[in-house]
């Protein structure tokens, strides 16, 4: 059995309000007590939380690297790297994320995902893959590889998901040629189907809902919003986004890929339920600035990271995030004004609730896994525990004495 885990004397977040000098108590992986008062367990490794905030660990459901690593270098190494990185800023659950590619790299990448998650002991837990592409509208592809973009092709998507059980997710344009059965077939797979990289109106988007597409992929961000044909407007997928209440959506919280008002508007329209904060984050992120690889180190593209953003050289666009899921939760409160336990939320709960893994994770009590960051004020994490293991830790120390 494995060592039992109290903490104590922190602000614990939970869904009923914030526990003002709390106490939880964790074992095999799990949170087992929760308690407004002490709990007696003379056995356990004690932290003490020195009044900061206890929060559920910060579920980033859409990133492709940091600390120097893509996913896309296709190294064990690379995995375990990034997941280290970003569990040192509060990330405890992640969805490794492609960039469209050959079908080959795919299915090499699928293969380091199963051998690196068996390997990773002391960073964020891998939960999934997604795959963002290769089904993309070229109008709308950002940094996506143009090389690679194509419409759904059943042989190949058919194939890819028989060859592995890893896919949770896949963004796709649902406007593109066989899109629609594309959506259906990896939502009868268990994949969640997503919007992403599309020129799609809302009438599109409807057919797209209808057949199984549930979330909206960086919204803002590489998709259309309302345009106008021989007069007559329409909108685009931003709208519609925006205004069907059954889709989710995720936004890039950096602060720069949406500025303030966007962020507001967001969370006044889709609020905290709907709403998951994501770093889309690139190999720079927990990395100083300057020169960087956007995408693969074989096949990327060169780009600088400036002013907490990554740029294309000739500063003309943006080419990726180097944010981190504490900086997210953050800027929600700083920038956008949202009151703390709804910006955690939607790092937590909301992602929890959109990946359909609410019933283990992205929230604090008994029975979920014991996914734990400990914070200031200024969300400067101090502690980062992945089911029941201290990954991470800064100033906090562990009563020595205690235990057997
Ligand atoms: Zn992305």
């Amino acid at each position: 059995m494995d060592q039992r885990l109290k903490i104590f004397n922190g602000k614990l977040i939970t869904p009923s309000g914030i526990v003002d000098n709390g106490c939880m108590l964790m074992a095999d992986g799990a949170i087992t007590a929760i308690s407004d008062r002490n709990i007696d367990a003379p056995d356990a490794l004690e932290i003490d939380a020195c009044g900061k905030y206890v929060s559920p660990g910060f579920i980033d459901i859409h990133v492709h690297g940091g600390g120097g690593h893509d996913f896309m270098d296709n190294t064990v190494g690379a995995f375990l790297a990034i997941a280290n990185t970003h569990a040192r800023y509060g990330t405890t659950a992640m969805l490794p994320t492609t960039l469209t590619s050959s079908k080959e790299e795919l299915l090499e990448t699928l293969r380091i995902y199963e051998t690196a998650d068996k390997q990773n002991k002391n960073g964020s837990q891998f939960i999934g893959m997604h795959l963002e592409g290769p089904y993309f509208s070229v109008k709308q592809c950002g940094a996506q590889d143009p090389r690679y973009i194509r419409d759904p092709d059943p042989e190949e998507y058919m194939e890819i998901l028989s060859n592995t059980s890893v896919i949770k997710r896949w963004s796709a344009a649902p406007e593109l040629k066989g899109a629609i059965e594309f959506g259906k077939y990896v939502t009868s797979k268990g994949v969640l189907a997503s919007i992403a990289h599309t020129d799609a109106i809302y009438e599109e988007v409807l057919i797209a809902m209808e057949n199984g597409y549930s979330l909206a992929t960086h919204l803002y961000s590489g998709m259309s919003g309302v345009t106008r044909r021989n007069a007559y407007r329409y909108a685009g997928v931003i709208e519609s986004a925006l205004l069907l209440d059954e889709m989710d959506v995720e936004i890039i919280a950096d602060g720069i890929h949406l500025p303030p008002p966007l962020l507001k508007l967001v969370y006044k329209i889709k609020g905290a339920d709907k709403t998951a904060l994501i770093t889309d984050a690139m190999r720079a992120a927990g990395m100083p600035e300057g020169e960087s690889i956007l995408g693969s180190l074989k096949n990327g593209l060169n780009v600088i990271v400036e002013d907490g953003v990554a740029k294309l050289p000739d500063r003309s666009a943006f080419a990726g995030s180097v944010a981190t899921t504490n900086r997210l939760v953050y800027n929600m409160i700083t920038i956008a004004g949202v009151p703390l336990p709804e910006a955690v939320k939607m790092a937590t709960a909301t992602p929890a609730k959109i990946m359909k893994i609410e019933n283990k994770k992205g929230t604090l009590a008994a029975g979920m896994d014991a996914d734990i960051v400990i914070f200031d004020d200024e969300i400067n994490i101090e502690m980062t525990i992945v089911k029941g293991r201290v990954v991470y830790r800064k100033t906090l120390a562990y009563n020595e004495t205690a235990g057997s």
